[in-house]
């Protein structure tokens, strides 16, 4: 494909996803076809399969702040732990700047609910680097970038889920500083020069081979990924989300305000408990908080693919060696 043509089918794979988003009842074209995982092919779509194809990988979810990772990539994370991979969470701030009480208070509410979102995406152990939240900007990337070398390799990290360090129009720096931060470190863990005092402590070289970036805003878009089978898990680590973001206890709040207006929305059902899952569901991850960010909703991104739910990433995968190919065609025998 020509390189006019590859640019063009990006940026209109990201204009249709995104920027769309804030008007729901716009006609979209027919979306782009499923094809090779090839970025010069246009947009994948990854399906559930069965099994456990991903048995002896390792997969970090990298987020910021707890409710990064349950609201733009949730579904993603636990369908892929569901087939087969060791999952860990790493949470870069300590989330200080969300929440009420005191300083402190808000720090350990936070530092629960990461416990609660790893539990319910099946992730095995929190890594909190705890970096003052919003702020940052202001830390040393060179250590940052040093820890997370260091628990690639420990970790043995195949794959991870973060920001998109591309994306445009982000105006926190815990998320583009995180995105940026990681970017480096998946190639450099696989470095044989880099941090030899790491190595001399007995852990190899390793490289993050595939990466998921997901954001808030418009981004290259070239993988949809059916999240149908594993909405509820994905609504389940919104829940556990009690301190901050669009969910915890929303829908008990808004059936209560309601119902002192002598008013009632019959999908909440007819208790507090359904009420919050509802509203995760069908108002934060339908109709509400993602398409007014000017990203479209996880339904209606199923609904653009075919699918009931959705999720967008632009994908990194392993580069194959194009000499490896020219050798397999061209190689003769002696
Ligand atoms: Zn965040």
């Amino acid at each position: 494909m020509k390189r006019r043509d590859f640019v063009s089918d990006f940026l209109v794979a990201g204009t249709l996803l995104h920027t769309r988003g804030s008007n729901m009842s716009q006609q979209a074209g027919p979306p782009p076809q499923a094809s090779l995982p090839n970025i010069t092919e246009g947009v994948f779509v990854e399906r559930s399969v069965s099994g456990k194809p991903h048995a002896g990988k390792v997969l970090a979810a990298i987020q910021p702040h707890t409710d990064d990772i349950p609201i733009f990539a949730g579904g993603t994370v636990a369908k892929l732990v569901g087939e087969g991979y060791t999952g860990y969470l790493i949470r870069t701030t300590n989330d200080e700047m969300a929440g009420s009480g005191t300083t402190g208070q808000r720090i350990w509410d936070n530092e629960r609910d990461t416990e609660g979102v790893a539990k319910a995406l099946g992730l095995q152990k929190v890594f909190n680097l705890e970096y003052r939240n919003h702020q940052m900007d202001e830390i040393s990337r060179v250590e940052m970038r040093a820890r997370l070398v260091h628990l690639i390799r420990l970790l043995k990290i195949d794959t991870i889920v973060c920001y998109d360090p591309w994306g445009i129009y982000e105006e926190n720096p815990d998320h583009y500083v995180t995105a940026q931060v990681v970017e480096a470190a998946c190639w450099m863990a696989g470095m044989d020069l880099d941090y030899p005092e790491q190595l001399a402590a007995g852990l190899q070289p390793h490289a993050v081979m595939e990466k998921y970036y997901f954001a808030r805003g418009p981004q290259i878009v070239n993988r949809v990924v059916d999240i149908s089978s594993w909405i509820d898990r994905k609504v389940e680590a919104n829940l556990a989300n009690k301190t901050q973001g669009p969910c915890g206890e929303n829908g008990a709040r808004l059936r209560s305000k309601l119902a002192s207006q002598k008013l009632r929305l019959p999908l909440l059902g007819a208790d507090d408990d359904s009420a919050n899952r509802a509203y995760v569901k069908n108002i934060v991850l339908d109709y509400d908080s993602l398409s007014q960010r000017g990203v479209l909703s996880d339904r209606e991104l199923g609904r653009r693919y075919g699918l009931e739910w959705a999720e967008a990433f632009h994908c990194i995968g392993p580069r194959p060696s194009l000499l490896d190919r020219y050798i397999s065609e061209h190689a003769v025998a002696m």
